[in-house]
């Protein structure tokens, strides 16, 4: 796909990503966002997405994001589906059915097909912001602006090039990337690492009261909405909790959700890849990667751990077997 070449005649572009946007969302949207504002000057270029997390404060032009999700046309000539397939782009989707021409990049798995009308969709690729550097035609045409919001997002996508969806176009794409100069020290710290108090206060006490179970292989902990509103968290204070459960040694599988409602839970997994994690959390009506999938699901925190080790020992058998 060359992106300039697909939206070259249009005058209104819309850009979205999934709901409860993570660093690759963030970094895509607005590396296309700024990409495209700079190749289409007589376009109105607008991106639509929930308020990112104040860490991604450091890209520019973040504060133009429209997140209240008004739109700058009732019909778009082209809408751009980031980092998602149609159903997760929340209050976007309708934005994306009615425009006249749809385009969907991405690399998640269970999206493989694709739900534009064109499709760039690699499930091998680290992330989607790797996706937005290989569709952008003229690369004379970044600046450190679009490249240091496509670094976030192969970073984040990535945990800092140590994930397996790593590969060494993922290594050249994001020394090109650097190359513009940013300071991507700071950037790794600031956004990935730095966690703040609460933040950690909240890690912590998901350690301290996770469990152990199918004989240590897989491990699920849970904070409810209580234990949010006493540290005055939101969702994305929860980043990270899943991966630490993960690296708890004999760990195969990991399990964190957070209550979002009434017998309602948004669940993240984590898996070593013996676990096809994908393929537990579509059985469910989610989705994602092999070893990160997420879902969101109704009833009590045990009967949803019931349903999942269900899927899971399911998957454990099926490799076993081979
Ligand atoms: P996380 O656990 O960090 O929320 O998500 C892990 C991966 O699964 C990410 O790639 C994310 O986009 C995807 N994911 C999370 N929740 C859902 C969901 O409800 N549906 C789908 N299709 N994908 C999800
Ligand atoms: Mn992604």
């Amino acid at each position: 796909m060359k992106i300039f070449e697909e939206v070259k005649d249009a005058k209104t572009i819309g850009i979205s990503g999934h709901i409860r946007p993570d660093g690759d969302c963030v970094g895509s949207v607005m590396g296309l966002y700024l990409y495209l504002k700079k190749v289409c000057p007589e376009a109105q270029v607008q991106a639509m997405i929930e308020k990112p997390a104040d860490i991604f404060s450091c890209i520019r032009g973040v504060e133009e994001i429209s997140s209240d999700f008004k739109p700058v046309a009732e019909v778009f000539d082209v809408y751009i589906a980031l980092d998602a397939e149609k159903s997760r782009l929340g209050e976007a989707e309708k934005f994306f059915d009615s425009a006249k021409k749809k385009i969907n990049i991405d690399h998640h798995i269970s999206n493989a097909s694709g739900c534009g009308d064109v499709n760039y969709v690699v499930p091998t690729a680290s992330s989607t912001s790797e996706l937005i550097y290989d569709v952008i035609e003229d690369k004379s045409r970044i600046d450190e602006d679009i490249a240091k919001a496509l670094y976030i997002g192969i970073i984040h996508d990535t945990g800092v090039f140590q994930y397996s969806n790593t590969s060494p176009k993922t290594l050249k794409t994001a020394a090109e990337l650097i190359s513009y100069g940013f300071d991507f020290p700071e950037i790794i710290d600031k956004t990935f690492y730095e966690k703040t108090y609460i933040q950690n206060q909240i890690l912590g006490r998901a350690l301290l009261e996770s469990i152990l179970f199918m004989d240590g292989r897989c491990i699920v902990s849970m904070i409810d909405k209580k234990t949010m509103a006493f540290y005055n968290a939101v969702p994305h204070d929860l980043d990270g909790i899943v991966s630490q459960l993960r690296s708890t040694k004999g760990v195969e599988c990991a399990i964190f959700m957070y209550q979002t409602g009434n017998m309602e839970y948004k669940v993240s997994l984590r898996s070593n890849g013996v676990v096809n994690v994908s393929e537990v959390a579509a059985f469910f009506g989610g989705g994602g990667h092999v070893k990160a999938a997420g879902v969101t699901m109704q009833g009590t925190f045990y009967d949803i751990v019931n349903n999942l080790s269900a899927q899971i020992e399911k998957q454990l058998k099926k490799t076993e077997g081979n």
